[in-house]
C-alpha cells in the first residue's frame, strides 16, 4: 500500500457494529494471529495483524485488497487471540462490507455464481459423474443440484436477499455480468 490512504474512522465502528459487540479495538498488535495463520506462512503479502491494524486505523484501502481474500477461515487465530478480538470475524466483516462496495474479486463471483446455477459452491465433475456411472449410482447425488426446485428456491432466496446484485449476477442470461 502506498501514496494517499483513504480514512474514515468510521470503519472501526463499522466493523465492530456489525461484529455485534466483539471489539476490533481490543486488539493490541501482538501478531499472534499473524504467527498462528498458515496462509500468512506462505504469503508474506497476507498478515491478519496488519488486516486488523487497517480496520482498526480507520484505513478504507483494505477494502480493496486482493489479500483480504487470502484467509481460509480456519478460525486458528481466532482460538489463538489473546484479546478475544475475534481477527477471522474483523476479515469476514471487512469482506462483507468491501462486497456491498463493489470490490468482490471475479474468483469469489464465480464461487457465488455456482451456488445460484447449481445451489452448490463447488459443482459435480464429469468425471465423478462417471465414476458414479461406473458404481451403478444414479448421475447425482440427492442434493440441490439435483432437484430444479431446490435451486429455485436457493435462487429466489439470493434475488430476494440482493446477493445477485454484489455478484453482478444477470438473471435473464444465467451468468456474471462482465
Ligand atoms: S487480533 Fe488478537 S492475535 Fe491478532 S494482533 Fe490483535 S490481539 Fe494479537
Ligand atoms: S482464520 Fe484466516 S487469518 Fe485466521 S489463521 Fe485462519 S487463514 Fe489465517
Amino acid at each position: 500500500m502506498t501514496g494517499k490512504y483513504k480514512i474514515d474512522y468510521a470503519l472501526r465502528e463499522q466493523v465492530s457494529d456489525i461484529q455485534h459487540g466483539l471489539n476490533v479495538n481490543q486488539c493490541f498488535q501482538c501478531n499472534v494471529c499473524t504467527s498462528s495463520c498458515d496462509v500468512a506462512r506462505f504469503n508474506e503479502k497476507f498478515k491478519p495483524a496488519r488486516i486488523v491494524k487497517l480496520a482498526i486505523l480507520g484505513i478504507r484501502d483494505v477494502l480493496e485488497e486482493e489479500e483480504l481474500w487470502y484467509c481460509t477461515t480456519c478460525f486458528f487465530c481466532f482460538d489463538r487471540c489473546p484479546q478475544l478480538a475475534d481477527p477471522t470475524e474483523i476479515i469476514l466483516t471487512l469482506r462483507n462490507i468491501s462486497a456491498r462496495e463493489g470490490n468482490l474479486p471475479k474468483s469469489q463471483r464465480r464461487i457465488a455464481k455456482n451456488i445460484l446455477v447449481t445451489g452448490h459452491s463447488v459443482g459435480i465433475e464429469k468425471e465423478n459423474v462417471e465414476n458414479r456411472r461406473n458404481l451403478e449410482l444414479e448421475d447425482l447425488p440427492p442434493t440441490a443440484a439435483k432437484y430444479k426446485d431446490a435451486i429455485e428456491d436457493v435462487q429466489k432466496i439470493l434475488k430476494k436477499t440482493g446477493a445477485h446484485k454484489i455478484i453482478r449476477f444477470n438473471f435473464d442470461t444465467m451468468e456474471l455480468e462482465d
